[in-house]
């Protein structure tokens, strides 16, 4: 039987909303379950449905190439409030065969951190929110986490000691 053009559209669109709600489902209730701590929904994950989406997505990405609607989009970024939560998505992506997209600052050129041409279903673990900046002045060590900005460590040093310094650079392309 042949499906008329309009219907046969609609049956896509149909199928693949379904198939990236339950992609998402099934990713939530498998974190819930590798995870002791609670991921509060509405602020861990953002879909294509949410006015934040393109922001989002748009918001640290350097190569604009790489955010036209032809290129394809995460199904979903999922922004991890804890470490555990970065284990559990790490867990839960191979369980389910999702393939994550991770991203720091997103600054990669080739876009890396936030698109995925060929493995697909993909879906962004957004470390925006893990950016602690643990300084130790006495043995000369900082922990960073992977979401920190440049201006956050270097103010944190700056708020510890007026000596020490962090080598770093910053370029304009
Ligand atoms: C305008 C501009 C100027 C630049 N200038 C310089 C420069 O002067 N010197 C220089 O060295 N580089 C420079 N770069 C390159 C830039 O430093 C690299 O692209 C670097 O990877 C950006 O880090 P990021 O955290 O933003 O990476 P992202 O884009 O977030 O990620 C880069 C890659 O690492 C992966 N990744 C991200 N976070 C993690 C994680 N926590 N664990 C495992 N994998 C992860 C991502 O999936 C991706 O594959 C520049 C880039 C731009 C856009």
């Amino acid at each position: 039987m042949k499906l008329l053009p309009s219907l046969s559209l609609f049956l896509f669109l149909v199928i693949s909303s379904a198939s990236s709600a339950s992609i998402l489902d099934n990713f939530s209730q498998c974190l819930s379950d590798n995870t002791e701590i609670l991921i509060p929904f509405s602020k861990a994950f953002i879909t294509p449905n949410n006015s934040t989406f393109l922001p989002t997505l748009q918001s640290t990405a350097q190569n604009l190439r790489y955010l036209v609607p032809s290129v394809p989009k995460p199904d979903f970024i999922f922004t991890p409030l804890l470490d555990s939560h970065v284990q559990a998505a790490v867990i839960c992506s191979k369980q389910l065969g999702i393939h994550l997209r991770v991203r720091s600052g997103g600054h990669d050129y080739e876009a890396l951190s936030y698109v995925s041409q060929i493995e697909t279903p993909f879906i962004i673990v957004d470390l925006a929110k893990l950016r602690s900046v643990q300084i130790n002045i006495e043995d000369n060590s900082a922990w960073v986490q992977a979401g920190a900005s440049i201006g956050e460590v270097y103010y944190r040093i700056a708020e510890k000691s007026k000596t020490h310094g962090y080598p770093a650079g910053l370029a304009l392309a």
